[in-house]
């Protein structure tokens, strides 16, 4: 659904020096994937997250969503209505005093009916299991509340993708595990999700994982083949998952399987 080709990213400050974000990078992601992002900061994860939907424009190389590549200006929309954003910070994308005005907002963008849009709100939220706030002023809910808020505005507009640039980062243990569930949820129901963490255990369930090295692409692996190599996930300057990192310590005392990744498959191999 998004195809990557080639593709280099330079920021260019005011006084016209250049400086390389991205260099060369070529991937696809596919239709319904989870598709997760880790790199330490400044690999250039928000650089490549602001490519997937046109916020910035390749300095080299394209872009295609369903196709269409991002550059071309008319087609905007076009790729905005295939393509949703979540940040990191839910103060600054929610914009209205009222929650259900907030997910509207990007709907009336798009221009569409009214009555529709009604429709769409109810739907998006009760999604998010937020439709119990649809009168609350934003300002009133907790961080994770907010940022569910958020990717209720998102789905209102229907996208087929949504790429989430660190959603989890400023939320306390209970808002990140609800905005993941609801991440996981809205995948199995086919949205394509781009996950951008630094928590290796979110990233676990995903189908693959890319690692960002310095603008440029170390890996893009299944997460127990990226979790297997841990002298290069430390090089990488990452850590393990739990799990992984408790498997690893125990097995220089006891016998345990090679390929452990999970919490569960772990608790499976100490049963005696
Ligand atoms: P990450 O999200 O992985 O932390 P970014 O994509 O934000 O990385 O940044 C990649 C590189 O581009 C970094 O070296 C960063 O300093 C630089 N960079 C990011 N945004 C800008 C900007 N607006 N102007 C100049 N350089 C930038
Ligand atoms: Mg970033």
């Amino acid at each position: 659904m998004i195809s990557v080709e080639n593709v280099s990213f330079d920021y260019v400050d005011v006084d016209g020096n250049s400086k390389s974000a991205l260099k060369n990078i070529s991937l696809e992601i596919h239709d319904g994937e989870f598709f997760a992002i880790l790199g330490t900061n400044g690999s250039g994860k928000s650089t490549l997250a602001k490519l997937f939907n046109a916020l910035l424009i390749p300095t080299s190389g394209k872009i295609l969503v369903d196709g269409i590549d991002t550059k071309l200006e008319d087609e905007l929309w076009k790729i905005r209505q295939r393509v949703g954003m979540v940040f990191q910070n839910p103060d600054n994308q929610i914009i209205a005093a009222i929650v259900e005005d907030d997910v509207a907002f990007g709907c009336e963008n798009l221009g569409i009916d009214p009555l529709e849009i009604r429709r769409r709100v109810d739907e998006s939220l009760e999604s998010v299991k937020m439709l119990e706030f649809k009168n609350f002023a934003p300002h009133k809910l907790s961080g994770g509340q907010k940022q569910r808020v958020a990717i209720a505005g998102v789905l209102a507009m229907k996208t087929r993708a949504i790429v989430f640039d660190e959603p989890t980062a400023m939320l306390d243990p209970i808002g990140r595990s609800e905005v993941l569930e609801t991440i996981r949820k809205l995948n199995s129901q086919g949205i394509t999700v781009i996950l951008i963490t630094h928590f290796m255990e979110e990233t676990i369930t995903a189908d693959r994982i890319l690692i960002l090295n310095r603008g440029e692409i170390a890996r893009i692996e299944t997460p127990r083949e990226i979790f297997s190599d841990a002298t290069s996930i430390r090089n990488f300057g990452l850590e393990l998952p739990f799990a992984v990192e408790i498997a690893n310590r125990l097995r220089k005392k006891i016998k345990i399987p090679r390929n452990i990744l999970t919490e569960s498959e772990l608790v499976e191999a100490l049963k005696i």
